[in-house]
């Protein structure tokens, strides 16, 4: 594995015990560039041939979540390993075979380094739902799931779930609810994203993580998913 050595990061003030997987470049260098401008940076980077990168170390704390907030922390920087995936499409369009088997290897190994547990791997959407869209609609949390990477969830345990409040469920299950359009199109990039419109300007996309006119709340899916995703949590 190649490693080169990014001086934005510092010390954790805090255990590992989360994945965070982004996608912010379309190739290596397109990366590199986009850290060195932003002074922010991760831990891993995966090129669009699967070659697998190290850029801070394990133990430091990477600059690469931002404001961000997962069931009751924030902060997230200190408990987590983030993973850049290269995508020139921002992960509108389906990641390449090999990035992703090389990113199932290394989830695998972090863990089962750090005991890290499913519902902790997220992604940057996910804990800053009003600023970033990526790993993006295509990033394969399905198939990751099958590889126990991730929750995922089994629709007929919806009717178990007496809750039918949206903000109360996307709340029980980690997202900060505060923007609830915003919350709402996280989870379904992740859970739902046949619902979620593709949107193939990607400087668009990163300047307007969320639109607020989609309303998943209109399809009747929408609400059965979002419970049968809180139940698998619970
Ligand atoms: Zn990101």
């Amino acid at each position: 594995m190649q490693r080169l050595e990014l001086s934005y990061c510092d010390e954790r003030a805090g255990e590992i015990d989360m994945l965070v997987i982004h996608c912010l470049a379309f190739d290596v260098d397109d990366a590199l560039k986009s850290f060195h401008e932003a002074k922010v940076s991760a831990h891993y980077l995966i090129a669009p041939n699967g070659r697998l990168i190290s850029l801070v170390p394990e133990h430091k704390r990477a600059w690469h979540a931002g404001k961000s907030f997962w069931r009751g922390r924030e902060g997230l920087n200190n408990f987590s390993i983030g993973i850049e995936i290269c995508s020139n499409t921002l992960g509108q369009e389906a990641y390449d075979k090999r990035q992703i088997s090389a990113l199932i290897r290394l989830c695998h190994r972090l863990m089962r380094k750090y005991h890290i547990k499913p519902e902790n791997i997220v992604g940057h959407s996910d804990i800053a739902p009003t600023r970033k869209p990526d790993p993006g609609k295509a990033f394969p949390w399905a198939y990751l799931a099958r590889h126990g990477i991730g929750k995922w969830y089994r629709l007929k345990n919806a009717a178990r779930v007496e809750e039918n409040d949206v903000a109360k469920l996307l709340a029980q299950i980690g997202y900060d609810t505060s923007d609830l359009p915003a919350a709402e199109t996280a989870f379904c990039r992740r859970y739902l994203p046949q619902l979620v419109p593709t949107d193939c300007d990607i400087y668009h996309l990163l300047e307007n993580p969320f639109d607020s006119q989609f309303n998943p709340q209109k399809d009747e899916m929408f609400l059965q998913v979002l419970k049968a995703v809180a139940q698998s949590l619970a």
